[in-house]
């Protein structure tokens, strides 16, 4: 028999809708409040951000949402993704475990971004929307999005987290190459920014300050709406194409996964790949474990607060029920840029206290050494973001050699790490630091928590 190294899918097999986790939550997810009366928000509370068509996806209880035509023609240029088999790694670790991985970072910006940011620019396109804004941290989200409207003939206006705008100037050259303006974070342009710069001149910016100067951009002009790349619910549902391939996938490797592994910034990468194997497991179908990996500097599944908070730093945005560090938590300055992010997305969060998703931390050192022996084994060097659930997937296979208990690891390589370049170089100077459980920072940042 053929030992298979990977398993693809034609154009034509690629699903073509995404799949909706809301209906088939064992418990109903908490209502999203107004930031100043503290209510339930209504559709029009959140029009002045989000085109209609969104914001039903988000509130929306169909289980099933087809992809419009023009989103699939783009996805159709890197999708379906590959689903590979590890076997060099497998023999590595002299493993009894198969592990497989779906790789995201085929897409032309090297990250599953694209499959929201897609989706998001053709809605804001068909109901007239002229310029999206939103911020970016390391730079990954503000490419995607740059691509998409670029794609879609929209304007694009980036936030950059100031620190990272002098410090990763590669993703910013992304941005502007597809023409985008992106704007170091805090800035003078938003009553915002210019409040963050007037108690700090030397700000190094956050990714809450970042979103509260987007969102204030949007809102003060009815043809400009703002995009968000992750924890939303909508965001989530895009990215299920990766799991629902992955299914079709293991149909063909006559298989299927034991634990599904992905690390989480705000949930979404993590959710795409999950959620349709969740599906399955609430059906009966599947005794599957999910494991959500975050770094020990960001903790925010395993330490943080299951409480209504904002999801910027200001306090413009509505106020979700999510596990958060508290909007004013800057966590410590860690190479995985996308998991740097306070809250975590709802919708993992009700499956998590349900007890249908585990959680783990790992610090940066013992992430890096993982995507190093990853690298040496399959040739792909991974995302900084990507390697903690390398190094999960790491742990599984190891676990099963030793405990004598073969199983089939399903881990999201949500990117590539072209771009993180210098964060290798650190790792391999024995320059990266490990960051511990930052509980006084987390502490001070929840006493600012609202009350509901
Ligand atoms: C942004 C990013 C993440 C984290 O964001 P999620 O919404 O949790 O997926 C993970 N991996 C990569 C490569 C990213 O760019």
């Amino acid at each position: 028999m053929t030992e298979h190294y990977k398993y693809l899918l034609s154009e034509d097999e690629m699903p073509k809708t995404w799949y909706n986790i809301a209906p088939d939550l064992p418990v109903p997810l908490p209502p999203v409040l107004h930031p100043v009366t503290r209510q339930p928000v209504t559709p029009d509370d959140l029009a002045p951000l989000f085109p209609m068509a969104l914001i039903e996806q988000e509130v929306s209880l169909e289980r099933y949402i087809e992809i419009p035509k023009p989103v699939l023609d783009v996805y159709r240029q890197w999708r379906p993704t590959p689903l590979f088999r590890a076997r060099r790694l497998e023999k590595a670790l002299d493993t009894p475990a198969r592990i497989y991985y779906k790789y995201e970072g085929v897409s032309p910006v090297g990250s599953h971004k694209p499959n929201t940011a897609v989706a998001q620019a053709f809605y804001n396109k068909q109901e007239g929307v002229r310029k999206l804004t939103t911020e970016t941290g390391a730079g990954q989200w503000g490419s995607a999005l740059s691509m998409a409207c670029a794609f879609f003939g929209l304007e694009c206006q980036v936030f950059m987290v100031k620190i990272s705008y002098q410090q990763k100037p590669y993703r910013r050259s992304v941005m502007q190459i597809f023409g985008a303006e992106v704007i170091p974070s805090p800035s003078d342009r938003t009553e915002a920014g210019r409040k963050v710069l007037a108690d700090d001149p030397d700000s190094p910016g956050s990714l809450g300050i970042a979103i509260s100067e987007a969102v204030e951009m949007a809102v003060s002009d009815p043809s400009v709406k703002y995009s968000l790349g992750s924890v939303l619910n909508h965001v989530l549902t895009h990215q299920t194409i990766i799991g629902e391939e992955a299914l079709l996938q293991f149909q063909k490797a006559d298989d299927y996964p034991d634990v599904v592994i992905g690390c989480v910034g705000g949930g979404s990468n993590y959710a795409g790949l999950a959620f349709p194997f969740i599906r399955e497991r609430l059906a009966g179908r599947h005794e599957t474990r999910f494991i959500a990996v975050e770094p020990t500097a960001c903790p925010t599944l395993t330490k943080g607060l299951y409480a209504y908070d904002f999801g910027d730093t200001v306090g413009m945005t509505p106020l979700i029920k999510m596990h958060t560090l508290g909007h004013n938590f800057v966590p410590p300055g860690i190479h995985a840029g996308g998991l740097r992010y306070h809250g975590m997305a709802p919708l993992i969060c009700v499956l998590y206290e349900a007890g249908y998703i585990e959680a783990r931390a790992y610090p940066q050192n013992p992430v890096f050494k993982a995507a190093v022996e990853f690298a040496r084994a399959e040739g792909i060097i991974p995302a900084p973001e990507s390697a903690h659930a390398v190094k999960a997937a790491i742990d599984e296979a190891i676990a099963a050699r030793e405990e004598g208990r073969p199983r089939a690891i399903l881990f999201n390589l949500s990117g590539h790490g072209f771009l993180d370049l210098a964060a290798y170089d650190s790792y391999l100077a024995g320059r990266l630091e490990d960051y511990e459980y930052p509980a006084e920072a987390v502490q001070e940042a929840l006493k600012s928590l609202p009350t509901v």
